[in-house]
C-alpha cells in the first residue's frame, strides 16, 4: 500500500462501488461521492454472465453474489407463442461457463458491493452531487472535483477521478460534451414477483417490436422484463393493465407471470444508451467506467457485467501501473475495443429482436434463427462471456508518488 495516491469516485452504483473495492485492494485511499440521499439501486433485478462473475471473483465477491442470487443456464430463445427458435445446450461442463447466468435482485447486488467497499475502507458519502471536474494531468497537476451537498459546495484534489456517474454522467458531459445519451426507441417493464414454479433458466422471447425475458433470482422470486418499442416519455393510464394486454396473446407461461404481478411490483423505464460510446475512456487524470463510458442496449445483458470488468481494470491496470499516464492509456486500450464491440453486438441483437416489426419479418427471422447451429452460437457467446481479469496488484507494481 502506498497510502499516498487518492481516488475520488463519482457515483455509487454498480461501477462506482466495485471500483472503490478494486482501488482499495490496490492500496489507494478512496472517496465515493453519491448524489442520491441513500445508497440504493433502482430497478428490479438483472442477469449477468460469466465475465461478470469473473470480475466479481477478482474482487473476492463471487461467492457472496452467488449466494445472494441464483445461477441458471441461458436456455435459449423462443417466439412469442413459446416455440423454440434456438435452444442453448448447456449439459457439457465446458459449456456451462459460457451459458451460465447469475440472476440477482439489484438491491442485493448493490448491498454486497456497498458492504465490500465499506469493509475495504472506502469513504462513502451520499447526498454529494459531483458538479464539476478539472481533469489535471498525469505526472502534473492533480485533478480537482467539485461537489454539492445540502450544506454547500466543496472542491477537493485527487490523483485519480473515476467517473461512474451513469449514462447521464455530469463528468462526461463536461469532458466530452458531444457524447450525449440517446433514447433507444424502447421502454422496459420490469418486475420481481413471488414465484416458486418457473424452472429451466433464462428464456428470451421475441415478438413484434418486443422482447420478453424471465429469470429466477431466488428460490421464491422471479424477475421478468418486457422491452418494447414505444414513444419516449409516453405513459399508460394503467401500466399493469397495459402490460397484461400487451402480452395477452403470448405464450401462457408469459401471461401467467404478468398476471401474477402486483401493481406495486411493476416498474417501467425508458431505455437510453450511448450509441457510439465515448471516443476515449480517459481524459487527464479522469477515467470513465460503466454506463458513463459505454451505456449499451440491454439486449445482451452486458451493462453491469462490463461495469464490473471496468472496475477490476481500474484497480489492476490503473492503480498498479508503472506510471499514471501509461496506466490510463493501458486501461483505455484494454477496455474500449471490448466495450465498443459488445455495444455493437447489443445493437445488432436489438435489430433482430425487439426492434423487428410485425408481418413477414417475424416468420423470416424465426426461420433463420432455427437454422443457426448451436456450435457457432455458443462460440459467439463465449467471446462475450469469457473474460480474464488482469493480474492482481500482488503481481503488479504499485504506483508510487514518485512515478506520478
Ligand atoms: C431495462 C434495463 C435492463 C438491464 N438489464 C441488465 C442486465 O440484465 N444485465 C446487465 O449486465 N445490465 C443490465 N442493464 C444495464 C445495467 O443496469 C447498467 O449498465 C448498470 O447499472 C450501469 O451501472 P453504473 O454504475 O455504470 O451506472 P448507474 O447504475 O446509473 O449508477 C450511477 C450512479 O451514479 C450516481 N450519480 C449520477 N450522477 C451523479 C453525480 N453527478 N454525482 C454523484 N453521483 C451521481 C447515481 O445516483 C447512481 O447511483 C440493464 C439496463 C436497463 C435500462
Amino acid at each position: 500500500m502506498t497510502g499516498q495516491q487518492t481516488a475520488v469516485v463519482a457515483g455509487g452504483g454498480i461501477a462506482g462501488l466495485a471500483a472503490a473495492v478494486a482501488l482499495r485492494q490496490a492500496g489507494w485511499p478512496v472517496t465515493v461521492l453519491e448524489r442520491a440521499p441513500a445508497f440504493k439501486e433502482v430497478g428490479a433485478a438483472l442477469g449477468f454472465t460469466g465475465n461478470g462473475l469473473a470480475a466479481l471473483g477478482a474482487l473476492g465477491l463471487a461467492e457472496q453474489v452467488r449466494a445472494a442470487g441464483q445461477l441458471a443456464p441461458h436456455a435459449g430463445f423462443q417466439d412469442r407463442r413459446g416455440r423454440w427458435l434456438l435452444r442453448v445446450p448447456a449439459t457439457r461442463p465446458d459449456r456451462q461457463g459460457i451459458t451460465t447466468v447469475c440472476g440477482i435482485h439489484r438491491q442485493r447486488l448493490h448491498a454486497v458491493l456497498r458492504q465490500a467497499a465499506e469493509a475495504a475502507g472506502a469513504d462513502l458519502f451520499t447526498g454529494a452531487e459531483v458538479t464539476a471536474v478539472r481533469p489535471g494531468t498525469p505526472g502534473g497537476e492533480p485533478a480537482a472535483v467539485t461537489w454539492r451537498t445540502s450544506s454547500g459546495e466543496y472542491t477537493g484534489q485527487a490523483d485519480l477521478v473515476v467517473a461512474a456517474d451513469g449514462v447521464r454522467s455530469a463528468v462526461r458531459a463536461q469532458l466530452f460534451p458531444d457524447v450525449r445519451p440517446r433514447y433507444a426507441g424502447s421502454t422496459s417493464w420490469r418486475a420481481v414477483i413471488s414465484d416458486t414454479t418457473l424452472a429451466g433458466g433464462l428464456v428470451e422471447v421475441w415478438g413484434p417490436g418486443t422482447e420478453f425475458g424471465a429469470l429466477r433470482v431466488s428460490d421464491d422470486q422471479v424477475y421478468w422484463y418486457g422491452e418494447f418499442v414505444h414513444p419516449e416519455g409516453a405513459s399508460f393510464p394503467d401500466e399493469l393493465a397495459a402490460a397484461r394486454a400487451h402480452f395477452s396473446s403470448w405464450a401462457p407461461w408469459i401471461g401467467a407471470l404478468v398476471a401474477a404481478t402486483a401493481p406495486h411490483q411493476l416498474m417501467r423505464h425508458d431505455v437510453y444508451h450511448l450509441p457510439s460510446g465515448c471516443p476515449r475512456y480517459v481524459s487527464g487524470r479522469v477515467v470513465l467506467i460503466g454506463d458513463a463510458a459505454h451505456a449499451m442496449l440491454p439486449t445482451i445483458g452486458q451493462g453491469a457485467a462490463t461495469a464490473l470488468e471496468d472496475a477490476v481494470c481500474a484497480g489492476r491496470l490503473i492503480a498498479t501501473g508503472p506510471n499514471l499516464a501509461t496506466a490510463l492509456s493501458a486501461f483505455d486500450q484494454s477496455r474500449r475495443p471490448r466495450c465498443q464491440k459488445l455495444a455493437r453486438q447489443a445493437a445488432l441483437i436489438a435489430r433482430c429482436g425487439f426492434e423487428l416489426g410485425p408481418g413477414w419479418r417475424q416468420p423470416l427471422r424465426n426461420t433463420l434463427m432455427r437454422l443457426i447451429p448451436a456450435g457457432p452460437a455458443l462460440r459467439s457467446g463465449a467471446r462475450i462471456t469469457r473474460w480474464t481479469p488482469p493480474a492482481s496488484p500482488a503481481h503488479g507494481s504499485v504506483l508510487t508518488s514518485r512515478s506520478l
